[in-house]
């Protein structure tokens, strides 16, 4: 038995099968690659689906984190720190938003979203308008809540009764939206690049209609920006591309390089509808994630990062497009879907862990996610392996 499986051996052994696991028995990263428990190594273009932003142990973030961890390493949110203002401030420095609550993933980003939409609109208009719109094939999280805003009906099975309130509308269907935005809805949540749904971006033309639709009527537009968002599309925000800035906006993922945290953004009109005792978390905004945060923040903010994130999107479209086996390259940024011509996605991402390469997929897509700070050898030697595979 070799190293690799003895351990997926015993971790099979305790730890729920909730996962569809490759066998790779991850045992360390330095920079785009990682190595197996064999000392096998990869090149890894999916980045912890996203949340690895500056790749594996970069070392800034690194010793801004193990600062943190040698000072504070938790406090209760009953009292205040510092790094957490920091980063609180830098993150609405570079969103334009104007109130964050911090929780520790994406779907705890979404629930606070929910609440604050929910609350918002009670506040001003009283019960009966608690129904939020999500999209068909989008993807909010895992808990029951946030499950229930989840428009795929894959994810509704077993764990009945789930949340009510989530009326879903089809993607880029104006007309659809249109006759479900009633007086009942406070708030209508998107993805602008769909992620798990398939790596589909929204047309301008329906996002354009969200927002028109929903300002007169004081709808909030809730933008779930947790795989979009920093820096991931080539802009911090996706809703840059769009020209849009939702109410509330929701990030996780890639935001404090690898540490769980969720972030929670509200404009001006949603800052005062969190008040003492409605919302918590006893992990959120945790001293040790806001270091790595910072960290991110930082190298996101420096001279031409972003610039070089829609440079390195290219380079991946064009490189893909050559191949044969690729029917059209969907996505925005460094978040990438294939459609592939002949080939299951399942089975390419299989046969690239063989050759030391990690991908993704999402639906019938090979999607990659790879590292913000990515190099341009290391793009060509993975997408190297991924063509060689899709033209055998
Ligand atoms: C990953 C993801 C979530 C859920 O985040 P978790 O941290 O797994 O709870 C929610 N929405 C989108 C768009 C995501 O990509």
């Amino acid at each position: 038995m070799n190293s690799n499986d003895k351990v997926m051996e015993r971790f099979d052994k305790h730890i729920a099968h909730s996962y569809g696991r490759m066998p790779l028995a991850m045992k360390k990263g330095a920079g785009r690659r990682c190595v197996d428990e064999n000392g096998k190594e990869f090149i890894d273009l999916g980045s912890g689906i996203g949340t690895n932003s500056l790749g594996y142990c970069d070392e800034k973030w690194a010793d801004a984190v193990c600062a943190q961890v040698r000072t504070l390493q938790h406090n209760s949110n009953y009292y205040y720190t510092e790094v957490q203002a920091e980063f609180a401030e830098k993150l609405c420095a570079m969103t334009g938003y104007t109130n964050i609550f911090f929780g520790n993933s994406g779907a705890e980003a979404n629930e606070c979203a929910i609440k604050v939409a929910r609350k918002y609109s009670f506040d001003k208009y009283g019960k009966g308008r608690h129904n939020i719109i999500t999209l068909v094939n989008s993807f909010h999280g895992r808990t029951i809540a946030t499950l229930s805003a989840t428009g795929q009906d894959v994810f509704h099975n077993y764990f009945f009764p789930f949340v009510e309130g989530f009326i879903n509308v089809e993607a880029n269907n104006i007309e659809d939206l249109k006759q479900k935005l009633d007086d009942t809805v406070c708030a209508v949540m998107i993805e602008y690049v769909q992620g798990e749904g398939g790596v589909n971006a929204l047309s301008q033309e329906f996002v354009d209609a969200i927002y028109d639709l929903c300002a007169p009527k004081d709808i909030l537009v809730i933008a779930d920006e947790i795989q979009t968002g920093v820096g991931r599309t080539g802009k911090f925000l996706a809703g840059e591309h769009f020209g849009k800035k939702a109410d509330i906006t929701t990030l996780a993922k890639g935001i404090a390089g690898g540490l769980p945290m969720g972030a929670c953004l509200m404009n001006e009109k949603c800052s005062g509808v969190l008040t003492p005792g409605t919302h918590g978390s006893t992990f959120g905004g945790n001293p040790i994630a806001c270091a790595g945060g910072l960290a991110v923040l930082d190298r996101l903010g420096s001279e031409g990062f972003l610039d070089e994130v829609c440079n390195k999107a290219a380079f991946i479209k064009s490189e893909l497009e050559k191949c044969s086996e690729v029917s059209s390259v969907s996505g925005l940024g460094l978040m990438v879907g294939i459609q592939l011509k002949t080939k299951k996605a399942a089975e390419v991402a299989r046969a690239a862990l063989d050759k030391g390469l990690l991908v993704l997929t999402a639906k019938d897509k090979v999607r990659l996610l790879p590292p913000l700070t990515i190099s341009y050898d290391e793009l060509k030697d993975g997408l190297g392996i991924l063509i060689s595979i899709l033209e055998e």
